[in-house]
């Protein structure tokens, strides 16, 4: 068998375990998660951890998501392929390209430089043409390009950034996890429905903080 084969391998039983066992429907998500290689997205030293159901250090501090948290926070995304989407966090970018799997154009912010270079070579190796990169605070959101159709945050602030709120359109849907680090954060689905915001709680997760700029 050789290497390829054998992470496709992987990737099935990553997709059967982990996705699709836990009530993952969506089949934009399924296809997209069922191509895309994780391994490339991860370091050399957790290659045989890639497909693994838990999340993995990709340096800086920071972590790839678990495989069911990317499948989970992209389903309530209630993604179609005419969605604009901004994504907060770009880690090791392989949320970015399941999201550029399924929609038109995809915005993604990382504060730090050495991983959004890092994310950006991997995903221009992988071909995607859909991705926008920008290596700026998150806070502020991505104002020349607004307004979003959904938005992702993959970082935990406090509470929702008031400009992340008003660059999303009406009728338009944020996932985003809230709450102290250490403690216990809740992952929301927002709703934006004229002046009204809709919050409904997903389920309990651990994310790494959302940055603040430091002054
Ligand atoms: N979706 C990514 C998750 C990466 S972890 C993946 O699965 O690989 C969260 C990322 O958010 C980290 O890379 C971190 O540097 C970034 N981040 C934290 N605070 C930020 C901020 N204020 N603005 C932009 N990115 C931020």
């Amino acid at each position: 068998m050789d290497e390829n084969e054998k992470f496709s391998n992987l990737r099935s039983n990553m997709l059967n375990t982990q996705i699709i066992a836990r009530n993952i429907t969506d089949n934009n998500v399924i296809t997209a998660m069922k191509k895309i290689p994780r391994h490339l997205f991860v370091e050399t030293n957790y290659l045989k951890e890639a497909y693994s159901d838990y999340p993995l250090p990709i340096g800086f501090g920071q972590t790839i998501s678990q495989p069911y948290i990317v499948a989970l926070m992209t389903q309530e995304l209630e993604l179609t392929k005419d969605d604009k989407v901004l994504e907060i966090g770009t880690g090791s970018g392989y949320q970015t390209a399941v999201l550029a799997e399924i929609t038109r154009q995809v915005f993604t912010i990382e504060k730090i430089t050495g991983l959004i270079k890092r994310a950006e070579k991997i995903l221009n190796g992988l071909n995607y043409k859909n991705i926008h990169f920008s290596n700026s605070n998150g806070y502020d959101g991505w104002i020349e390009e607004a307004p979003f159709d959904k938005i992702i945050v993959t970082a935990a602030p406090k509470e929702i950034p008031k400009p992340l709120l008003e660059q999303l359109t009406d009728g338009g849907i944020m996932v985003i996890p809230l709450g102290f680090s250490g403690w216990s954060q809740t992952l929301y689905k927002i709703k934006k429905d004229g002046k009204k915001i809709i919050r409904q709680e997903i389920c309990g997760v651990s994310f790494v903080p959302m940055v603040k700029e430091e002054t």
